[in-house]
């Protein structure tokens, strides 16, 4: 399969298009109230002003680029200091905006290609992916453990062997890590309480690959996107499925975003549509066919994940120059972006009482587990929840609620971090609560 993936030099025109300007240190809201706080988490925590956020980082690029800058242990570590949150890509307003977390990955897939990256945490987990297919070490048939509950009343379909409309791709971290099994088990309830025809993969579920893409590990990408495209096709034409739906915000991200990246996406995901949970119950809130019964008389936050936030823009550029210059950036469209679907959600849960933090939708402060840091600098990730897990007590909120079981693993060990009593809620948890099934 051939996958139009960029390397370091690909993008050179656009590594020297950075001026160093130092506007990617600042998320701003023009308000009422105005608002300007930090937004990039590896600046919060080395300094901004040192070569370890945004704008040093694309130094790095062009000295790795041109030679000046031979790897060392310093070098390969400062290239991981990142959560490839996108904050800095969102705060830039020059031409090479589209393409900066592109290039922080470019310099990681080049670590790896020379032999000197990942981060020696990040070997495991790769190691892991190539053993298990899941970046948790966990034996395959583990899997399937947070279905148990419901085997022996309301089983869940096979979609290996039974036909279904819909795949629910679980992804590894709601099925491998404990705290965050909850986020499959309410999301699998709510689909049999509205009735849908779905199945899983169980056993047979691969990783979507986001971690490997993310630390640049090129080839095991590729590696896992290869055969789920592949498995995606088979399900469509031998299982009727034509809707992958997933609770997993950095799944929706690779399967949006990245497996765009193979040359034959289009053919392999011809009459599949991708969904995330949060997107799939709004649309059927809108319709409504979705009955809440009872009150939860909860104050609330809400935490947007990099990965259904920011990730999914999409950039307008000038290809042919006919509007500014050729390749410069124009504009930026959010519509993709699953800002507005998860509060409309929360506020229409009875009881519920809402609360915004400081920094959110495209300002959002990263939870800081992305990019490979929570398995590469783990001390790190959590430290950063805990900011984060700050800024939502500001608000008065009781419960912060997230649509990414890999936030809610880590702004979980935020809370846990600053001595917070603070609860962390998947948005599917909620709506399970008040939600009334077809009979
Ligand atoms: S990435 Fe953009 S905002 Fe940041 S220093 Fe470079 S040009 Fe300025
Ligand atoms: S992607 Fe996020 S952590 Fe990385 S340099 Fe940009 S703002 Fe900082």
């Amino acid at each position: 399969m051939n996958w139009k993936i960029a390397n370091l030099k690909d993008l050179e025109g656009k590594i020297w298009r950075c001026t160093a300007c130092g506007t990617c240190k600042t998320a701003y809201d023009f308000g009422p109230p105005p608002v300007a706080a930090d937004i990039c988490p590896a600046g919060v925590e080395f300094g901004f002003e040192g070569a370890l956020a945004s704008k040093g980082k694309i130094a790095f690029a062009r000295g790795i680029l041109n030679g000046d800058l031979p790897w060392d242990e310093d070098l390969v570590q400062s290239i991981y200091q990142c959560t490839v949150c996108g904050g800095c890509q969102n705060q830039c307003q020059l031409d090479h905006k589209p393409f900066i977390p592109e290039i922080i990955e470019a310099m990681r897939r080049k670590a790896v290609e020379d032999g000197v990256g990942p981060m020696p945490l990040h070997k495991n987990l790769l190691n892991s992916m190539r053993n298990y297919d899941n970046p948790y070490q966990g034996p395959r048939r583990v899997r399937t453990d947070w279905t148990r509950p419901f085997r022996k009343t309301t089983p869940i379909k096979d979609i290996n062997k039974e036909p279904a409309e819909a795949l629910y791709f679980v992804g590894c971290t709601g099925a491998f890590n404990m705290a965050a099994r909850s986020v499959p088990t309410a999301t699998a309830n709510i689909f049999q309480k509205i009735g849908l025809d779905f199945g899983i993969l169980g056993e047979n579920e691969l990783c979507c690959g986001s971690t490997a893409m993310r630390v640049g590990d090129a080839e095991e990408f590729k590696r896992v996107a290869e055969k789920n495209l592949q498995m995606f096709k088979w399900l469509h034409d031998e299982r009727g499925m034509n809707t992958i739906i997933t609770s997993c915000a950095g799944c929706y991200r690779a399967i949006k975003k990245d497996y765009i990246l193979s040359a034959d996406y289009d053919k392999l995901m011809d009459g599949i549509k991708v969904i995330h949970t949060a997107d799939y119950l709004y649309g059927l809130y809108k319709e409504g066919k979705l009955e809440f019964k009872g009150e939860l008389p909860w104050k609330v936050t809400y935490h947007d994940p990099c990965h259904t936030g920011r990730h999914l823009n999409k950039f307008t550029i000038d290809e042919d120059g006919s509007q500014q210059w050729k390749g410069s950036y124009l504009s930026v469209d959010e519509s993709e972006c699953l800002y507005e679907q998860p509060r409309e959600l929360l506020k229409a849960i009875p009881g519920v009482e809402f609360a915004e933090m400081k920094r959110n939708r495209a300002n959002s402060f990263c939870c800081g587990g992305g990019g490979g840091v929570m398995t590469g600098f783990g001390d790190w990730a959590a430290k950063n929840a805990g900011l984060r897990m700050a800024e939502a007590a500001e608000t008065g909120a009781e419960n912060v609620v997230s649509i990414c079981p890999f936030c809610y693993f880590n702004l979980t060990e935020g809370a846990k971090r600053i001595g917070s009593s603070l609860k962390m809620y998947d948005l599917t948890e909620l709506v399970d609560k008040v939600l009334v099934g077809k009979k």
